[in-house]
């Protein structure tokens, strides 16, 4: 699904990924886990072609074939989906319409017929349940007054309309209480099967007491020093990361 090999990233002029190696297969989950700083949404950002972030060697490769050279929205409609860390705020730009004109234009260009409003909303309404979110939410403006709750859950709700194969969560567990936090596991663990694979970032153990990665890694100055099983973020929660360093 996902490889990723020998990945340097500069952002600005600074080099903040220094040869990353990832291999993602269909049906995989991996956490990705590492100090602020670290480089963990510069990699999210990296693989979903966030301008700015410009790949000064090696390569994405996604489904067999080359996406750096690819627009954001490219990369999306060929089945990538990020959650933002810190989700955007669109004032005046109803929800409904927001998730509506990206679903349909992924519905086109997967060549399926559009949804009109009325089918939209009973698509939509099915997908709100799933993320334990009241259909009032659906009318506001894109996450505007949102709490930090509400605009993860936003995030997964988008996540579900969009059906990706690659889901890159960056820290979609930060600030969730532990309801949220549960409610947005359950829609992970549902949505995720055999074809579909998720890049699951954070730097807590606790995300990992209701998801299961088959892989963790350690992200440490731009760097992957550590990988292994879920046993490795469980070490991390117990003895933190400076074992690790140096
Ligand atoms: P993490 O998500 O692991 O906390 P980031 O990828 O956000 O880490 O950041 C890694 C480093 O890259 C930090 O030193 C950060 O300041 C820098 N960085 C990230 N994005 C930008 C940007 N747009 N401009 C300048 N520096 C950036
Ligand atoms: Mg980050």
């Amino acid at each position: 699904m996902l490889e990723v090999k020998n990945l340097h990233v500069e952002v600005e002029g600074k080099q903040i990924l220094n040869g990353i190696d990832l291999n993602v297969k269909p049906g995989e989950m991996h956490a990705i886990m590492g100090l602020n700083g670290s480089g963990k949404s510069t990699l999210s950002n990296a693989i979903t072609g966030r301008e700015n972030y410009s790949v000064t060697k090696g390569d994405i490769i996604y489904k067999n074939e080359s996406i750096v050279e690819m627009e954001p929205n490219e990369r999306a409609l060929a089945g990538i989906f990020m959650s933002f860390q810190y989700p955007t705020v669109i004032p005046g730009v109803n929800n409904t319409y927001f998730l509506r004109a990206a679903v349909n234009a992924k519905r086109k260009y997967n060549k399926q017929k559009e949804y009109d409003a009325a089918n939209f909303l009973k698509f939509v309404k099915s997908k709100l349940k799933e993320v334990e979110m009241d259909s009032k939410y659906l009318k506001r403006a894109v996450n505007e007054g949102f709490s930090g709750g509400e605009k993860k859950r936003n995030e997964m709700l988008q996540l579900l309309c969009l059906e990706p194969e690659l889901a890159i969560m960056d820290e979609t567990d930060s600030g969730l209480d532990i309801d949220a936090l549960k409610i947005i596991s359950k829609g992970i663990n549902n949505y995720k099967n055999k074809n579909r694979s998720f890049l699951v970032i954070t730097h807590y153990q606790r995300l990992l007491k209701y998801i299961e990665p088959d892989v963790v890694h350690v992200l440490i100055d731009g760097k992957i020093i550590k990988s292994g099983g879920k046993e490795l973020a469980l070490e991390l929660e117990e003895k933190g990361y400076s074992w690790l360093e140096s």
